[in-house]
């Protein structure tokens, strides 16, 4: 891999081209003109890397793709304007009407939607499965199996799957393996390294990192991208905006720091809640009484500031009263920005006329941002004396 901080700071930049500016200008141009037919000839035939149609591809954006594509240590990079763009146009690239994709069994709500409310229509088959247990996502492959949909980990109880092992399955049954990496970002794990066709993220999490941009990113080998450019990325247009690739490219300067910081901060503050007599369990990917630890520590770097607790409490009322008690988090769906941030899955309960969240309603999620983790603690304690 490149080195990660020239990565972040300067690769892709060619300040030459635009007056030595350190920070790279928003190319807020729909349209590109030729002064001769050969260049707009060139252009047009591959869209992909010239400058003719920003639907296609733009300066800024352009820059953005570089960066991306190196941080996962991928031969190149398309940006969208949702992660939800982004997995769309990685599942749909890879399977078509008659085709079957195995999915890991709880993935982000809006790719199990994707599957079953969606793509069901169009004629393509899945199988969700334990993604714990390298057999049976075996046992689920078909012979018009296309796709592997993996999360891992994901972002409410965080099961991991074997990135390594189901690469070679993939491979062994010749079909395209996916990851969705937003939880860890490419600072704490890059599944092609363990030979991954395509890594999805929802880049509105940890790589924008300050809750101002909604931003999809697939990386993967340049054939795969191509592919996906000429079909999905053209057609159905989901690109994101210049000036959303600035923020992003600005984002992406304190990646590395950002994550540290909420890494760290999330270990101290696990290590807190796990001692504490109200906490029934905690669910963190380094913990200690985590299921998959092992595997947790040989392909992941550190977790991010991510993971949840069950609370120690019989009466759904207590939990209520702690969320509303609490003063420094903020509650809230998404994570990965500079703030922290609790989801009550207490939220998705006795609602008139739904279902109950398959999750217990003493299940809380926290992000851990980049505040002072002792001030977020001392918010903490006072919030659970009333559990
Ligand atoms: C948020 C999220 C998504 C969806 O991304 P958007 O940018 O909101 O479209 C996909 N996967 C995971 C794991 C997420 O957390």
């Amino acid at each position: 891999m490149q080195n990660l901080n020239d990565i972040l700071i300067h690769l892709g930049e060619e300040r030459e081209k635009y007056f030595n500016a350190v920070s790279p200008p928003i190319i807020q141009s729909s349209n590109f003109c030729f002064k001769k037919l050969d260049d707009f000839r060139t252009a047009f035939l591959d869209e992909m890397e010239s400058h003719l149609y920003t639907r296609g591809n733009n300066p800024t954006v352009g820059i953005l793709r570089k960066k991306l594509a190196a941080l996962e240590n991928a031969e190149d990079a398309l940006v969208f304007g949702s992660g939800c763009a982004a997995i769309a146009a990685a599942v749909m690239s890879n399977a078509k009407s008659g085709d079957h994709v195995v999915c890991v069994q709880s993935p982000y709500s809006w790719t199990y939607k994707l599957l079953t409310e969606y793509l069901s229509v169009y004629g393509v088959t899945h199988t969700f499965v334990d993604g714990t247990k390298i057999e049976e996502i075996e046992n689920a492959i078909r012979p018009n199996t296309t796709l592997l949909y993996l999360e891992s980990p994901n972002s409410i109880t965080f099961e991991l799957q074997d990135l390594e092992e189901c690469a070679k399955l993939a491979k062994k049954h010749g079909i395209v393996s996916v990851a969705d990496n937003s939880y860890c970002s490419p600072i704490f794990q890059r599944p092609l390294d363990y030979g991954i066709d395509i890594v999805v993220h929802s880049g509105t999490k940890y790589l924008n990192g300050h809750s101002d941009v909604v931003v999809g990113v697939l990386c993967g080998k340049k054939k795969m991208i191509k592919k996906i450019f000429d079909a999905e990325y053209m057609t159905l247009g989901g690109i994101l905006s210049p000036n959303d690739a600035f923020l992003m490219i600005r984002g992406l300067r304190t990646l590395e720091l950002r994550l540290n910081r909420s890494d760290e901060s999330a270990r101290k503050i696990t290590n807190w809640l796990e001692a504490h007599p109200k906490v029934e369990k905690l669910i963190y990917p380094f913990s200690l009484s985590f299921p998959q630890l092992e595997l947790a520590k040989k392909q992941m770097g550190g977790t991010g500031g991510l993971f949840s607790v069950i609370l120690k409490t019989k009466n759904i009322q207590n939990v209520e009263n702690f969320f509303h008690k609490m003063e420094r988090f903020l509650f809230a769906v998404s994570w990965g920005g500079h703030e922290s941030l609790v989801l009550p899955f207490c939220a998705f309960h006795n609602i008139p006329g739904r279902e109950n969240s398959h999750h217990p309603w003493n299940l809380v999620r926290f992000y851990i941002g980049l505040e002072d983790p002792d001030w977020l603690i001392e918010d903490l304690e006072q919030a659970m004396s009333v559990l």
